[in-house]
């Protein structure tokens, strides 16, 4: 076994460290270092272990004692076990599930490490599943339900889950789950607990193995679900939809299915966040003059009064017409973008005017700011 770390240098606290201190140093480091959010760092899985490791053992007041006084050999799985009478199962850092942790830190409190003691098979919550999902702009701005094919996992029906009939008591260990055995260490003689091998810690084993399930107690099924999506969903947003991820062990329940999206682009609408923007030609006379335009929004058209002598570029807001997120319970606006066409090809009238106009005093203007400029530099 390769050289291990300090628990407290893993975690970066001293040896006089609360029981807070440490789980805050945890909780940093867990989210530091989370394989789901570190997914271009090798090193992070590792990393996170090695603090999951150094935490269940200084967040534990007997195992921080033991550790305090034999170091990792006083807490480590794989070496004499036994020690201060927790059992050689249920402390293992390559077992524990990234699920687990995921819920969490996310869901708060640190509820689900396993406790020590029991060498019962420790029942272990599946794993998540992603799947990403395109959505249209309408169906993310207006929300919609959606019929998902997907694998579930659940008790088989022939056996309810046992996976046998006829259930026994187990022969080898008669119900309890565990052997004990003696063991003979530098340090003295240890009681020590494994789980039985014949029943796999379970106590009971079954006349008759189930076929349907060949034994597992679950099968899997295609099943549609129908998932609602709610209006304002974004690029990268995601829903959990509890239950459908990957299958327990040892009775442990199903992970989730986290449904991740990306939105088609608008032909004409641009999103930001719950805003809208929405380009809209106008004419140099009505740039020059002011207008009333129709304004498609996500809601139907509406009446705009754009005043006289708007810019290419400017912008107006309607108000309450961006997408009404019922996510975040946030609504957006909408965003006018001025947008003035300059006609490409005039008839000889149209000429004419535009002649005339040009001819008129435009001293004010910035035009004439920038003429000036132009003969100073000169
Ligand atoms: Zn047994
Ligand atoms: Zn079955």
């Amino acid at each position: 076994m390769a050289q291990k770390r300090d628990y407290y240098e893993v975690l970066g606290v001293s040896k006089s460290a609360t029981e807070a201190e440490i789980k805050s140093a945890f909780r940093k480091k867990a989210k530091q270092y989370h394989p789901d959010l570190n997914k271009d760092n090798p090193d992070a899985a590792e990393k996170f272990k090695e603090a999951q490791e150094a935490y269940e053992v200084l967040s534990d007041e007997s195992k921080r004692k033991m550790y305090d006084q034999y170091g990792h050999a006083g807490v480590n799985s794989s070496g004499p076990s036994g020690f201060g009478g927790f059992g050689g199962a249920g402390f293992d850092a390559s077992d524990f599930d990234f699920g687990d942790i995921f819920d969490n830190i996310f869901g708060g409190g640190f509820g689900g490490f396993s406790s020590g003691g029991s060498s019962r098979p420790r029942a272990t919550r599946g794993s998540d599943i992603l799947m990403r999902i395109n959505l249209s702009f309408e169906d993310a701005v207006y929300g919609t339900e959606m019929d998902l094919n997907i694998d579930v996992v659940e008790d088989c029906p022939e056996c309810d889950g046992e996976g046998g009939f006829d259930k026994e008591t187990c022969e080898r260990c008669h119900g309890s789950g565990t052997i004990t055995t003696e063991q003979h260490t530098i340090l003295g003689s240890f009681v020590s607990k494994t789980t039985c091998p014949n029943c796999n810690g379970e106590g009971h084993t079954y006349k008759r193995k189930c076929s349907n399930c060949r034994g597992k107690g679950k099968v899997k099924n295609n099943k549609t679900i129908t998932v609602n999506i709610p209006a304002g969903i974004d690029n990268g947003n995601r829903l959990r939809v509890s239950g459908k991820g990957n299958p327990g062990t040892n009775g442990g329940p199903n992970g989730d299915l986290y449904l991740e999206f990306y939105v088609d682009e608008h032909d004409y609408y641009v999103r930001d966040g719950d805003d809208i923007y929405l380009d809209v030609p106008i004419t140099i006379t009505e740039a020059i003059l002011g207008c009333k335009k129709t304004i498609p929004t996500l809601y139907g058209n509406v009446k705009l009064t754009i005043p006289p002598g708007v810019d290419s570029g400017d912008k107006q807001r309607i108000r309450g017409k961006g997408i009404d997120n019922k996510n975040s319970g946030n609504k957006g606006n909408m965003y006018v973008i001025m947008k003035v066409i300059t006609p490409k090809k005039l008839s000889k009238e149209q000429k004419k005017l535009i002649d005339a106009l040009n001819k008129t005093d435009l001293e004010d203007s910035e035009i004439s700011k920038f003429n000036r400029f132009t003969s100073k530099n000169n």
